[in-house]
Formats: C-alpha cells, sequence, structure tokens
C-alpha cells in the first residue's frame, strides 16, 4: 500500500519520526511538500525554498523524491492521495492555529491521518502540571518537568524510500534572491557540527556578548526543522546553559498548542493601554531612534534578517516600555524579518517582554542603555551595524547625545530622556 508524508516546519530525513514509519510501515510512499501561494512571501521564502531543493536532494539519494504541489495542503494532498491510492497520511504534529486548522480538517477526511512528534524536543502535550491546567503557565516547574521526561530515541535516516512510478514530481521554484543564510538540513547540520565542536562549551559565558556574536545562529534551522531539536538537545546535552534555551523554545509551543491565539490576544489577559505614534514605530522599524544599541539591533534585523536574543530583549523593551507602542506592532514587523519567525517563539516572547505573557516578574525594570554598557562595551556591536556612529571611540558610542554635536545622519533620541 501508499503512504503520504506530508512535510511542513520538518524539512529533514534524519530524526523524522513521520517519514520512519510511513516507509517502516507502506511499502510505498510519497514525501509531499505544498506550497500555498495564499500565504505572502516573507523574508523566509527563499530560505523555505533552498530548504525543499536540499530535501528533494536528500530523499533522491535515498531513491525517493520531494513532490511539489501548489494551493491548498489539505486539497492538494487529498488530490495527490486519490491519485496513487494513498491509505494513510503522515505529518509531523504542529502548534499554530493555521497548523491546528489543517489538522482538523485532515482529521474530517476519509483517510487514516497520522500526527508524529519532531517539531520539539518534548511533544507539547506530553507534561501536565502536577497542579491541574492543560500546560505550563511558568517556565521554571516546566523546566524541572521538561528534564525528567523520557525521550523517545533519535531516528536514522530511512534506508530507502520507494516511490509509485509514474509520478511527475513538480517544478520547484527558484529563490528570488539569496537569504542571509544558506537554508537546508545540509546545512544546518554543518553550522550544528561545527558549533557544537567550537562554541558549545563557551556558550554559558559567551552567550549575551552581543559582539562576540557566539550563539549558535541555528534558529532558521529549527525554525524549518532542518536540524531536530531532540537531536540537538540530545547531542548539546553537557551544556545545561544551551538545552535550556531549547527548553524555552519547547514552554512557548507549548502555550501557543494551549492558547492558539497568542499572536493576537494577550495571554494573561491583563489589560494594556497602547499609544498611537506612526512616526515613533516607523523610526523603530528603520533603526534611527537615537538610541544607538536599539538602532544597531533592529538594522541588524534589515540586513541579516537575523538578531542576537540580547538585542531582541533590548529593541522590544524599548517599543513596549519606553515609547509605550503595542507589542503586536513589534512582533509583526519581526515576523516579518525574522529567518527565524515563528508564531510561538516570537509571540510568546514578545508577551513576555511586554508583561502580558507568562512573565513572573512582569513591572520589573530594564534599562536599555545599562544594557549596552553591560553586553556592549566597547561598542563593537554597535560600531557594527551603524556606520554613522562608527568614528565614535570605545562606550561613549552608546550615548552621542553627550558629543559636542551629533554625527552627521544620526537622529536625535525619539524617546526625549537622559539614561
Ligand atoms: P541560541 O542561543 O544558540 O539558542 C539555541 C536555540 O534555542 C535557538 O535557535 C532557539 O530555537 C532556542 N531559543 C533560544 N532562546 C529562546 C527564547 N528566548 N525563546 C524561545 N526559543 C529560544 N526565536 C525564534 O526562533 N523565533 C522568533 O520569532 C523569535 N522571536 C523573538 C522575539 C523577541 C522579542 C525575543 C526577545 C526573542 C525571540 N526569539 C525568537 C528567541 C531568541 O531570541 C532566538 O531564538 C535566538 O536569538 C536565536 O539565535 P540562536 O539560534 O543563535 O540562539
Amino acid at each position: 500500500d501508499t503512504a503520504i508524508v506530508l512535510f511542513n516546519r520538518d524539512l529533514r530525513v534524519h530524526d523524522h519520526p513521520a517519514l520512519a514509519a510511513a516507509c517502516e510501515r507502506a511499502g510505498q510512499v510519497v514525501p509531499l511538500f505544498v506550497l500555498d501561494p495564499s500565504i505572502p512571501g516573507d523574508a523566509r521564502h527563499g530560505f523555505l525554498l533552498q530548504c525543499l531543493a536540499d530535501l528533494r536532494a536528500s530523499l533522491r539519494q535515498l531513491g525517493g523524491d520531494l513532490v511539489v504541489r501548489q494551493g491548498d495542503a489539505v486539497a492538494e494532498t487529498m488530490k495527490l492521495a486519490g491519485e496513487v491510492g494513498a491509505a494513510a497520511i503522515h505529518a509531523s504534529a504542529d502548534v499554530s492555529s493555521l497548523a491546528r486548522r489543517r489538522e482538523a480538517r485532515f482529521a474530517e477526511e476519509r483517510i487514516e491521518f497520522l500526527r508524529h512528534p519532531g517539531v520539539t524536543v518534548v511533544p507539547p502535550d506530553a507534561l501536565r502540571p502536577s497542579g491541574g491546567g492543560d500546560h505550563y503557565r511558568v517556565f521554571t516547574p516546566y523546566w524541572h518537568a521538561w528534564l525528567r521526561h523520557r525521550h523517545r530515541p533519535v531516528l536514522p535516516p530511512p534506508h530507502r524510500v520507494r516511490l509509485p512510478s509514474g509520478l511527475a514530481p513538480g517544478r520547484l521554484p527558484r529563490p528570488g534572491t539569496d537569504p542571509a543564510m544558506p537554508g537546508g538540513e545540509s546545512a544546518g547540520r554543518e553550522r550544528a557540527d561545527r558549533w557544537l565542536r567550537q562554541f558549545l562549551a563557551g556558550y554559558a559565558d559567551g552567550h549575551d556578548d552581543l559582539a562576540g556574536d557566539r550563539t549558535s545562529r541555528l534558529s532558521p534551522y529549527l525554525r524549518f526543522g532542518c536540524v531536530s531539536p531532540l537531536e540537538l538537545a540530545c547531542r548539546a546535552e553537557r551544556s545545561e546553559d544551551f538545552v535550556r534555551q531549547l527548553c524555552w523554545r519547547d514552554f512557548h509551543h507549548q502555550v501557543t498548542y494551549a492558547f492558539p491565539r497568542i499572536n493576537r490576544e494577550n495571554y494573561r489577559h491583563r489589560e494594556r493601554r497602547w499609544r498611537h505614534d506612526r512616526d515613533a514605530l516607523c523610526a523603530w522599524r528603520r533603526g534611527m531612534t537615537g538610541l544607538p544599541i536599539v538602532d544597531a539591533g533592529m538594522r541588524q534585523l534589515l540586513a541579516e534578517g537575523w538578531m542576537h536574543n540580547r538585542a531582541r530583549l533590548i529593541v522590544a523593551t524599548y517599543l513596549v516600555r519606553r515609547l509605550g507602542l503595542d507589542w503586536r506592532d513589534g512582533a509583526r514587523h519581526f515576523f516579518q524579518h525574522l529567518l527565524d519567525g515563528d508564531v510561538a517563539n516570537n509571540s510568546g516572547n514578545w508577551q513576555w517582554v511586554a508583561g502580558t505573557g507568562n512573565d513572573t516578574r512582569p513591572g520589573r525594570g530594564f534599562n536599555p542603555l545599562r544594557q549596552a554598557k553591560r553586553y556592549d562595551p566597547a561598542g563593537a556591536y554597535v560600531r557594527r551595524y551603524v556606520p554613522e556612529l562608527a568614528d565614535v571611540p570605545g562606550a561613549k558610542i552608546h550615548e552621542p547625545w553627550r558629543l559636542p554635536s551629533l554625527p552627521a545622519g544620526y537622529p536625535a533620541r525619539l524617546d526625549g530622556t537622559d539614561g
């Protein structure tokens, strides 16, 4: 018999429970990806297309192929199921409202639909707080439960993918522009190998150093599932600090699974009043707020489709606390430009910063200038992304308003305060 494996944000052949199960149970397997033209192209589009090209190459090496169709995922999958006489569809379970709606539609079709783990280290519905409730609202108890969880085994790629004969694989569009990082499982695994070897040991001390840029930058690969989060967690076991970050990712996914409206509504339903100020929002987006550490982060985002975590915290806090603007405006801009932009991590972190999410200390102070001096003491990060300030020496770069005159082209401070 024949089974379809519907790929989505699990674009790999290593440690892929859905692919492994289909290859084990069915005589013939059709790996499928459906490009949905109704989902607007964004920063991630080129990265996605590279991921698909790489996945197709890997599947071909295993004797199979990646079948690509365009249109609505459910309609196209069912159409293909009819053409090849498939008896089952295997897919990795996901948490966003879009993915959940898709799963619900498949469940109504007259075909066996099987959901598999693989998008997170621990499946989003695997841990339940002992005090009741369907998910954890606070990170630390989740972390303790997460550490105790017994994992499924990490799976090798299947030996062979047997495709039904006479199937047209379908054309893959060429990426319009090359993304700042190469997409795909091969590039992701290479990056993981190199980074784990060279930098994992220094992660605890170096991950907050803005200019040092010592974090893994694996987030786009995790976003598209080019790298298995479980395999990564196992390989990185000796650094608790790093594994904890993967747990944060799982944490936001299990919140999103329980609260799929996370990108639209305040998770804790705290009423906050936000200011409306289009000019301020525009200045923030462009990296022209007059606060160098904020501008450096925002320009890194525009230049690379990625931003250091410490900078994300600084620019997000600045938007919601200094400028008093709605976190959703910030999250939308991030989502549009980040290669790793995903609903759970983006909205979860924005709500955490805005104090509308699961932060246990939502009112705590956070001074961007103090952060700048602590995490970019010599100003090297700012100098890299804000060329107007490149000639300002040392830490003075963080307070250009103290210079005899502002460097040409650099704006005065938008928030007007001093400190
Ligand atoms: P590393 O430090 O090497 O960490 C390894 C992995 O752990 C990351 O790739 C990521 O998958 C996960 N991780 C690390 N920190 C977090 C965190 N705070 N929350 C959840 N997972 C984490 N991350 C995204 O993947 N997508 C987003 O859309 C996103 N939006 C964010 C928005 C804001 C306002 C903030 C403050 C953080 C956001 N993050 C997001 C989390 C974090 O900033 C990035 O995951 C991290 O910077 C990616 O770089 P890295 O791969 O080098 O991380």
